[in-house]
């Protein structure tokens, strides 16, 4: 190349360059063009780049121009990389403007400086207002030095600052705010800035709050109530027991199953398998235990436990009771004795009444005194009735002793129930019993029983339907088992009530039901008869429309596969008592 003129060497560059080298002769001035970008052809391949370039003249001692000194230096990558840092300035701006939340940046001293959009947003504050410390005085009087202190703490142990406190928006109202700002380091670990952001937490904070206080009013509460209040987690693991559950215990009760040293050994079984139940259905948790307190002695209790569940009705805790029913246990035995002796009682001077009754009627037939017959005839009814109702309170307080008597036969269902209702319409003149028979099934069980439970559902059906003149006895086959149903037309019963007509001594009151007598233990007698049958008993049931009593047994197949395995598994306790 040497010797050559510069054009003719490179003869694309005479475009550009000319002008220029022309500028610095003439001029005398040395020209710099920075970062320019180039593109070369090398070989037949393209490369691009950028120069820094001087045009410097070159004089002679009197100071004229002799020629022009080209430097080039290729800064290609110099610029590459200071095009990146730009381009993701850029990006962070873009993300800071595009988040929900308030972004700011402070310098390295810690001091606000340059626009600060999502800030001035916020709080109103001008340009002016807010450089420096100037965003201090956003933050309200109580937290802006305590702010600032621990702010300059952070800039000065070059640590992310953490804080909280509350701030006077736009819209002049106060909220409160949870601030996280970090340093950003160069290379060498000097702050280039501080990049912070300000949350809004005013409404989970009242919402905590919220929470706090309704568990205190819920820790009042327990500790108040005369009951011992405990509550575990959705596994049934403890997280809490009233005060009252400790002074009754004397246990420490986070200790490992402290409860279970409570109870009673002979109710552990029950109480775990009700519990674990509970536990697996998310049904509610009910049980009566025996608790020891802490000087030995044992009472009864009634343990009762509901799950709570969040929005989407998944258990997240299980929150009982166990409330002091020894007295109640109590009253409820001395009842039961009592009910036991006088029916006891009652019956011999009942049946010597019946018997004196009816050979009076005889006299009276002989004598022709129709009139004193009739008197005396109505006195045998009431005896009849009388006698009816001891022998129920007897069932009652046998039943509560040792159990039914159970003589267990193989019988034919469809045939037992029409045998049942032919001799009970017999006596029944109010109402006509219309059957329609369709089970076909042999039952096993107790034939008194069935018929006894029968004759309990049909009197009731007679009795609560004074104004209807008939009623429906229906059977078929239901899931292994035979479903007989009594229907009738009368009074019906109320949604609420129909799980405590199976109860004891539990009779419907209101205004309706004062014309019917009874003492409410037809129903409760049928229960237990069918507890002990292994079927079910049931009622649907409309005000004024009537009601169905519905009673499952199951068939003789069923029922002794039952048996067997319940012997086999050991559950079978009930059964093989009767
Ligand atoms: P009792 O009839 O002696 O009161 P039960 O135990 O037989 O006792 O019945 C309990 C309660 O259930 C009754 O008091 C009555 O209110 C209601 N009940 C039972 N059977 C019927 C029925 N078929 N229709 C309406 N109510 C009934």
């Amino acid at each position: 190349l040497l010797g050559k003129p510069l054009f003719s060497v490179l003869p694309d560059a005479e475009e550009y360059y000319k002008s220029l080298l022309e500028k610095v002769r003439l001029t005398g001035e040395p020209l710099h063009l920075y970062d320019s970008p180039y593109s070369l052809n090398v070989k037949g391949k393209c490369i691009e780049g950028y120069v820094h370039m001087v045009f410097q003249p070159y004089r002679d001692t009197q100071g004229k121009t002799l020629g022009i000194m080209g430097i080039h230096q290729d800064v290609t990558e110099a610029v590459k990389s200071r095009k990146k840092i730009e381009e993701s300035e850029k990006r962070f701006q873009a993300a800071i403007s595009a988040v929900e939340g308030i972004i700011w940046t402070n310098n390295a001293n810690g001091e606000m400086e340059g626009e600060q959009p999502s800030w001035s947003k916020l709080t109103g504050q001008s340009y002016e207002e807010y450089q420096g410390y100037g965003w201090a005085k956003a933050v309200h009087p109580n937290d802006a030095q305590p702010t600032v202190d621990a702010w300059n703490n952070a800039v000065k142990n070059k640590r992310t600052f953490e804080f909280e406190h509350w701030l006077k928006t736009k819209q002049n109202d106060w909220r409160l705010f949870s601030v996280k700002a970090v340093p950003v380091f160069t290379e060498t670990g000097i702050i280039i800035q501080w990049v912070g952001v300000h949350t809004d937490i005013t409404e989970q904070r009242e919402a905590t709050q919220r929470i706090k206080e309704s568990e205190s009013r819920f820790r009042t509460l327990a500790q108040t109530l005369p009951q011992l209040i405990w509550m575990t987690d959705e596994k049934g693991t403890y997280e809490y027991a009233s005060k009252r559950w400790i002074d009754y215990s004397g246990l420490d009760p986070a200790g490992e199953d402290s409860w279970k040293k409570l109870v009673h050994p002979d109710d552990i079984e029950n109480l775990m398998q009700v519990w674990l139940s509970s536990l697996n259905t998310g049904k509610t948790y009910n049980a009566e235990v025996r608790l020891k307190n802490k000087v030995g002695a044992y009472r009864w209790h009634l343990v009762q436990g509901e799950p709570i569940k969040n929005d989407k009705g998944s258990i997240i805790k299980w929150i009982g009771a166990y409330t002091d029913i020894e007295n109640l246990k109590k009253e409820q035995k001395q009842k039961d004795d009592f009910l036991a002796t006088a029916s006891h009682e009652f019956k011999t001077p009942v049946t010597t009444i019946k018997a004196y009754g009816q050979i009076l009627e005889r006299i009276l037939e002989e004598k022709g005194d129709l009139h004193t017959l009739g008197m005396v005839k109505k006195i045998g009814t009431q005896v009849v009735r009388l006698t009816a109702l001891i022998a129920d309170l007897l069932d009652v307080s046998k039943m509560q002793k040792e159990g039914l008597i159970h003589i267990e036969s193989v019988f034919n269902f469809d045939e037992f129930i029409k045998d049942v209702i032919d001799d009970t319409q017999k006596a029944i003149v109010t109402h006509q019993i219309i059957y329609n028979l369709n089970a076909g099934k042999k039952i096993l069980g107790d034939k008194d029983k069935v018929g006894q439970m029968i004759n309990n559902l049909i009197s009731n059906a007679t009795k609560y339907s004074p104004s209807s003149d008939k009623i429906i006895v229906s059977t078929q086959i239901v899931n292994d088992g035979v479903q007989l149903s009594i229907q009738d037309f009368g009074i019906g019963i109320s949604t609420e009530v129909q799980e405590n007509i199976f109860e004891q001594f539990y009779r419907v009151t209101g205004e309706n039901q004062s014309n019917f007598q009874g003492m409410g233990i037809g129903l409760y007698i049928c229960a237990e008869i069918i507890k002990r049958e292994g079927g079910k008993i049931w009622v649907e049931s409309t005000i004024d429309k009537g009601s169905i009593f519905y009673v499952w047994l199951p068939t003789e197949q069923k029922r002794k596969l039952n048996y067997d395995s319940s012997i086999l598994t050991g559950v079978g306790n009930q059964l093989r008592k009767v």
